[in-house]
């Protein structure tokens, strides 16, 4: 992505530039804040056949016999005076998101700004009702690798991350990875779930996406991957990285399917 700000010369546009982080300045003093949106609603296990290759004795010995605590969510972030949703949701009948972004005092007309982590269907099916745009005003940023990667697969299970992307076209946002967003948010690479998985990170809110799925198994064994990992050794190396580099920036991290309440700080390496 390009900075305007940085790489504009007219001196009008500079002007305006300084003129809009005056604004976001007072903006500023508000505190950065997260907010779980528990899409799928209760509490949810995982089954022991998520994770093949998981032996019985260690699911037993971790206690997993009724399975992995998990849940399905996204999240909304509040900094700079900006509002994000990071990821949709399901979409599905059942979905929480629109109550609990009118309880954030959210509507869907004024959002601003969607920050995707990938494409999977439990991630994105929230930005579409009858194949229209839920947001109608909203940016949508995903990282090019991820957008790419899907717009080149081919069958069913490409349908609705293509249909979604073709319904925000006019206002999405490909980034590369390393980027930073607006609102200072910077996205990590974390690819292998998909092959374009993003994490972004504000200040000390790592918001982990899918890189780990199963806490009270991945947490201490992050070597075992679910069957939804894409490319599982790039996925396993990921999560190896990025859990050390939250453990050592003693960073809190925020997952899709941490179960409640969403997030979980590890312990210093
Ligand atoms: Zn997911």
């Amino acid at each position: 992505m390009k900075k305007l700000c940085t790489i504009a010369a007219g001196l009008l546009v500079l002007t305006a530039c300084a003129q809009k982080h005056q604004k976001e300045g007072t903006a500023r003093q508000e505190p950065t804040t997260i907010t779980w949106i528990e899409d799928k609603p209760g509490p949810a296990l995982q089954p022991h056949t998520l994770y093949p290759e998981v032996p019985d004795s260690l699911w037993d010995a971790l206690g997993l016999h009724e399975g992995v605590p998990t849940s399905m969510s996204c999240f909304l972030l509040r900094t700079e005076g900006k509002t994000i949703l990071l990821d949709a949701g399901l979409g599905a009948p059942f979905s929480q998101l629109m109550p609990k972004l009118t309880e954030q005092g959210v509507t869907p007309e004024e959002l601003r700004l969607i920050y995707l982590t990938h494409l999977h269907p439990d991630h994105i099916g929230g930005l579409l009702k009858d194949g229209q745009a839920v947001f109608p005003k909203a940016e949508v940023y995903v990282n090019r690798v991820e957008a790419e990667a899907w717009l080149a697969m081919e069958g069913d299970r490409s349908k609705l991350a293509k249909s979604v992307l073709q319904a925000y076209n006019s206002r999405l946002h490909l980034f590369e990875a390393g980027d930073t967003l607006e609102g200072g948010v910077v996205s990590l690479a974390a690819y292998g779930h998909t092959p374009g998985h993003t994490v972004f990170q504000k200040d000390s809110i790592l918001v982990i996406a899918d890189l780990v799925h199963g806490a009270a198994l991945q947490l201490e064994h992050p070597e075992y991957c679910p069957t939804y990992d894409m490319d599982p050794d790039a996925a396993r190396a990921s999560r190896l990285r990025l859990l050390q580099y939250a453990r050592k920036n003693h960073l809190t991290m925020y997952g899709m399917h941490l179960p409640a309440p969403g997030s979980i700080k590890p312990a210093r390496p």
